[in-house]
């Protein structure tokens, strides 16, 4: 601890995110849930209701909702985000032994899904700017490793088909999705957005998730908005989203009274309880956003005036949610020690992830070569980003 800078650099950032949050003293979160509108009221009336389960009004409600707000044809209701990506891969048709290819800079979720699906991750660069999957990159690694028949892509090294990609939305910063859109078209890959953390994110007047075959959110409880646990599926494709809602809801066909299954299902239908609280929650999501937007001004503004790190803000012609607010500090060293300053100082701050082909099942895995992902791993951090009443 005793290495800690604790030069007026670090003490002005604290000072001014206390000062912000209105907390001269005390824990001060990374992103706390907020509750301001219907939740109780629409979560005592599945209690009362008696419908607490996934059969229920707000089930429905919740995706006519999440229609309305991503503009996509189809929405289905999951248990979270991390299922909804497993059966969004599914339903694009990977398979067992297929490959994917994601960022090695994401949340475990995403490869964790990639393997639940029984294909493995291969791991292509990011953009420095954007923090998401690289079209450039994917274009290179497909040209130099892969060749492309009727049925696919492959992978030469192994003749394993490329069954996927998928891309994510880094804290709400939309990446090149329609560049990467383009590439998977041309190779013939199906394109999943992991959108989990991109709620309310848009490029130009279209919301992510919306770009590729499949995309999915996550509505886990640190996320913008929550259902305490909770995910959706997204789709413009009918045979897409009938399929989806149909695995979700333990593959089940429409009869009054019996049990006739015709697929190997999953039970990954979210709750009405739960839906519940969603639905409260989305009808405060253009609150919610502009809440985040006001914050986000004020910490670019602050930055602005310094040159020690860099605020990360949105790309021209894109829309992010500033779901979780971002600097980038000139060298590891500074992240490393900001860390540890912010956190003693009870400052809530986190680096980003550490790369996904680092980890020890995921190790072994196929990768591009990576600099602008280790770049970011060494210089990222995620500081306090919730609403404020
Ligand atoms: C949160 C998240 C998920 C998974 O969502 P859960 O609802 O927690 O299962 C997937 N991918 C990314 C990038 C996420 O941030």
């Amino acid at each position: 601890m005793s290495t800690t800078i604790t030069d007026n650099t670090f003490i002005d950032i604290l000072n001014f995110i206390r000062s912000t949050f209105n907390k001269p003293q005390g824990f001060i979160p990374l992103h706390a849930p907020y509750f301001g509108g219907n939740e109780k009221k629409y979560v005592l009336d599945t209690i009362e209701s008696t419908f607490v389960s996934s059969v229920g009004a707000y089930v429905n409600k919740f995706e006519e909702m999440m229609q309305d707000i991503t503009g996509a044809k189809f929405a289905i209701a999951t248990t979270n985000g991390t299922v909804a990506l497993h059966l969004g891969l599914i339903v694009v048709g990977v398979k067992p032994g297929d490959l994917v290819i994601t960022q090695p800079l994401t949340f475990a979720a995403t490869a964790n899904a990639i393997k639940h699906a029984g294909a493995d991750p291969v791991f292509i660069d990011v953009d420095k700017d954007t923090m998401g999957l690289s079209p450039a990159a994917v274009a290179a690694w497909l040209k130099e490793n892969c060749f492309t028949t009727e049925a696919g892509t492959f992978y030469k090294t192994t003749n394993q088909r490329i069954g996927a990609c998928v891309p994510m939305h880094t804290f709400g910063f939309p990446l090149r999705i329609m560049d990467l859109a383009t590439i998977c078209k041309q190779y013939h890959i199906p394109l999943v957005e992991d959108a989990a953390e991109s709620l309310g994110s848009y490029v130009g007047e279209q919301h992510t998730g919306t770009f590729g075959d499949i995309g999915i959110f996550s509505f886990n409880g640190n996320k913008t908005i929550t259902s305490g646990g909770g995910g959706a599926i997204v789709a413009n494709s009918e045979q897409l989203g009938k399929l989806a809602k149909h695995l979700s809801t333990t593959a089940k066909m429409p009869h009054a009274y019996e049990f006739k299954h015709d697929m190997i299902g999953y039970n990954y239908r979210m709750p009405n309880l739960n839906a519940a609280l969603a639905c409260a929650q989305l009808e405060q999501l253009d609150n919610m956003l502009e809440n985040k937007r006001e914050l986000a001004e004020k910490y670019k503004l602050f930055f602005s005036g310094r040159n020690k790190e860099q605020f990360v803000t949105e790309a021209p012609g894109t829309t992010a949610n500033y779901w979780l607010n971002t600097i980038i500090f000139n060298s590891p060293q500074e992240q490393q020690d900001f860390l540890q300053y912010s956190n003693v100082n009870q400052v809530m701050t986190r680096p980003i992830w550490q790369l996904m082909n680092k980890l020890p099942m995921y190790q072994h895995c196929v990768s591009g070569l990576l600099p602008n992902a280790s770049w970011l791993e060494e210089r990222v951090v995620n500081i306090p980003s919730s609403y404020r009443p």
